[in-house]
């Protein structure tokens, strides 16, 4: 039988980042009635308002108060999980970069399964997990079994698992266990924070996004989302390669390695879906996209997806908008 379940949770100025309900969604999809307990670190009074908020829907939450802890730093919280996990433990993290830096080789000082980017599970059968990941820019899925009798650590991408489906809220016990960090020393050192630039416009505050993808095509076809935006009153931005061609200012770039928003709506335009792209997109915008592949993965979040080349659909958008 599969052994006890753990999710570490990302947080940020005293709030919980939004995996850490997409956590218990996931754990709930391979063991229905796990008792399922969250893994809090950090330094500080911002951790006591993290552990409470994630108290709600966790079983129980382990808090891990240690100065060396206050940065997020993969090593050393590798080196604190390999402390303070009982055997066999099942730990879930958000397949962001610090999931990307942490899981791999977690799971190997831990002799344990690692499965990479989960985007649903099929069932436990047994010690046999059923998980389904994607390739090819998430074109194709594949079904892996994986075999979770010696734990496993599994990383689940950032949004697909909404956290409205988690159920009833818990009143969970938080347990202080910062007695028993234990040697935690890292080879690498945090030295500082470096914000992304914000440019002539925030992104990250707008409500409405048209956001261009490598499907614009050409430098000059920006134009086309610039009115568009200008028509509905939004703001554009755009996916990474956008930024690589310097069409646009990295400020203008949603994504892991470019910035997190939290619009109402989210307009993406000739964007394939990546979950780069996606994990930038926070809060459950409603999504409206337009691509020419129909198999595209961005229809696989979109509200609203429309089939068509940007380039002829676009222009008569916007000037349906504008006469009114
Ligand atoms: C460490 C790392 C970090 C990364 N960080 C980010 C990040 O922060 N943000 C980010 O966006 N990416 C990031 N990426 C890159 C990411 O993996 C993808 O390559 C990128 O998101 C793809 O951008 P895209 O969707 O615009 O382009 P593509 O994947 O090339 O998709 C273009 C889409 O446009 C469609 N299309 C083409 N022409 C038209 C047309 N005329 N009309 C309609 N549709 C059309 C195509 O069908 C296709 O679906 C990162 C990658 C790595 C390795």
């Amino acid at each position: 039988m599969a052994g006890q379940v753990f999710a570490y949770i990302r947080h940020k100025e005293g709030k919980a980042d939004d995996s850490a309900q997409e956590l218990v969604v996931a754990a709930g999809k391979i063991v229905p009635d796990a008792t399922l307990t969250a893994i809090v670190t950090g330094a500080g009074s911002d951790l006591d308002a993290v552990c409470n908020e994630v108290a709600a829907s966790y079983q129980e939450v382990w808090k891990f108060d240690n100065e060396a802890l206050a940065y997020p730093n993969a090593e050393a919280i590798r080196n604190l999980l390999l402390n303070v996990l009982p055997q066999d433990s099942i730990v879930l993290i958000a397949h962001d970069t610090f999931g990307m830096d942490l899981g791999p080789g977690l799971s190997i000082k831990l002799d344990s399964v690692f499965v990479s980017d989960v985007v649903d599970f099929e069932g436990l059968e047994g010690d046999t997990l059923k998980v389904i990941r994607q390739e090819f820019s998430g074109q194709v899925s594949t079904h892996s079994s994986c075999d979770l009798s010696a734990g496993a650590v599994i990383d689940i991408r950032p949004g697909v698992f909404q956290a409205e489906d988690s159920g009833a809220a818990v009143s969970g016990q938080v347990v202080d266990k910062s007695a028993d960090v234990g040697d935690i020393a890292a080879g690498r050192r945090f030295l500082e924070v470096v914000e992304a630039e914000v440019g002539d416009v925030d992104i990250t505050k707008e409500d409405v996004l048209v956001s261009v993808g490598r499907g614009i095509e050409d430098e000059d076809n920006i134009e086309i989302a610039d009115e568009l935006a200008e028509a509905i009153g939004a703001v554009v931005s755009c996916s990474r390669p956008i930024v690589d061609a310097k069409w646009l200012e990295k400020s203008r770039q949603v994504g892991t390695s470019g910035q997190t928003v939290k619009p109402k709506v989210y307009l993406a335009l000739g964007i394939s879906g990546s979950f780069q792209h996606l994990g930038g997109l926070k809060g459950n915008p409603y999504i409206v996209a337009v691509n020419k592949n129909p198999k595209a993965p961005i229809f696989q979040v979109a509200d609203v997806g429309v089939i068509e080349d940007l380039l002829d659909f676009v222009p008569v958008l916007t000037e349906k908008i504008q006469e009114g």
